[in-house]
């Protein structure tokens, strides 16, 4: 079997696999096809590649191997192009990408998408959502600081006193729970506040405090995923965010439900309320945004508050992202990879089942199948 490991499109610097994960499917005796250039932004050469025993080939041959892997899906055009069989491994979100999933459907590809790992104990080390969103609450964090007039942690010095600043994390998930804990290192007073009860323990147990809207619906059944609330659980819960908005320098915004628009947390009017020189990163910026004023991969300033719309920052720290995305990737690969180094499809395993979106013209996936068709 073979493996082709695309190079990302134009702004996305991390690569699926460094040379260090390609070396592991060397020894499974599986055939590793990389593009050139592939891990160049990653900080990973051609020659790193050729060194563990990979093959640097042009963009079509990768494209033609048994199972073509990469973290953003190929163009339009290049999915055309697949065959009946071959396996696609990226993340394509086909909760709200219903047309692709049909698309793939239609040409019989076995795709996988591996942001539908299910969110279980034994598929944690194959969670590339996890690990990306780790590497994405830290660095909203270190943006935020960057960013922002102000010192994080309190200084009492012969030029006098500096009060730490105050972060606001909305959305307690793996990111916020990282945005919690880089900005609590970093000296600040960090308060958060998320839909599921659970949360609440995590939070305080990072040294934060947890701001808590009563009445919100947290259903056992969405696999630890938030869910839509109710519209008067929405209206207290801004009126309550509103009120510690006002209060923080900071907001890290992470609050998302899978498949669909994020949760507007922070209308225009609680920006207006803000004060000068605060500084909003918002990580659920490509499904809406938690803030109404959010412009997608974009740096604006609204009212005297900075606004990052990024929902891409893992792509800013590509060394260690790749690293983590790999070793998702191997961990993953060698449940679809035999002991000769084969493809070696077991549906009865769960976490194969439930990642693969579509496979001989079949939905495989049971929410997918569930909430789309
Ligand atoms: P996510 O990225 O889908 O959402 C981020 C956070 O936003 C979640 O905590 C969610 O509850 C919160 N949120 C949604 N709507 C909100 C609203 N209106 N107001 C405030 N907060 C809101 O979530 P995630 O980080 O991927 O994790 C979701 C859950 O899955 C967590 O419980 C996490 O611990 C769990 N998880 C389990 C595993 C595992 O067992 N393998 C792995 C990863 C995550």
């Amino acid at each position: 079997m073979t493996i082709g490991l695309l190079k990302e499109p134009e702004g996305e610097l991390r690569v699926a696999l460094l040379p260090e994960s390609v070396k592991t499917f060397i020894d499974l005796k599986v055939n590793v096809k990389v593009e050139k250039q592939a891990g160049e932004t990653a900080f990973s050469k051609d020659e790193n590649y050729q060194a563990v025993g990979a093959e640097i080939c042009e963009r079509g041959e990768i494209l033609q191997a048994d199972l073509v892997l990469s973290i953003h899906l190929p163009s339009q055009e290049e999915i055309d192009q697949l065959k009946e069989n071959q396996v696609l491994v990226c993340q394509f979100q086909p909760l709200s990408n219903k047309e692709l999933v049909d698309r793939l459907l239609k040409l019989r590809v076995t795709a996988f998408s591996m942001d539908n790992v299910p969110r279980t104990t034994r598929a944690q080390s194959m969670d590339v959502l996890s690990s990306m969103a780790t590497v994405a609450g830290y660095q909203a964090v270190l943006t935020a600081a960057n960013q922002s007039p102000r010192f994080f942690p309190m200084f009492m010095t012969a030029a006098g006193s500096i009060i730490p600043s105050k972060v606001l994390v909305l959305g307690a998930g793996v990111a916020g729970l990282q945005a919690i804990a880089t900005a609590r290192r970093l000296g600040a007073v960090v308060e958060a506040f998320d839909v599921r009860a659970a949360a609440e323990e995590e939070v305080k147990s990072l040294g934060a405090k947890f701001v808590k809207v009563e009445g919100a619906k947290d259903e056992v059944s969405a696999g630890g995923y938030a869910v839509e609330q109710s519209q008067d659980y929405k209206e207290k819960q801004q009126a309550l965010i509103q009120e510690h908005a006002k209060k923080a320098n900071i907001i890290i915004c992470t609050a998302q439900i899978p498949g669909r628009k994020a949760p507007l947390l922070i209308t225009k009017e609680t920006v207006e309320s803000m004060a000068p020189g605060s500084v909003i990163v918002d990580l659920a910026a490509s499904s809406g945004g938690n803030c109404e004023l959010t412009e997608d991969n974009k740096i604006c300033e609204k009212h005297g508050v900075k606004i990052i719309g990024n929902s891409n920052l893992p792509s800013s720290m590509p060394m260690d992202a790749s690293k983590m995305y790999g070793k998702n990737m191997v961990n993953f690969l060698k449940l679809i990879i035999g002991p000769e180094g084969q493809l070696n499809l077991n549906w009865e395993d769960d976490i194969v089942a439930n990642t693969c979106v579509t496979h001989q013209g079949q939905v495989m996936s049971s929410r997918v199948k569930s909430i789309l068709y």
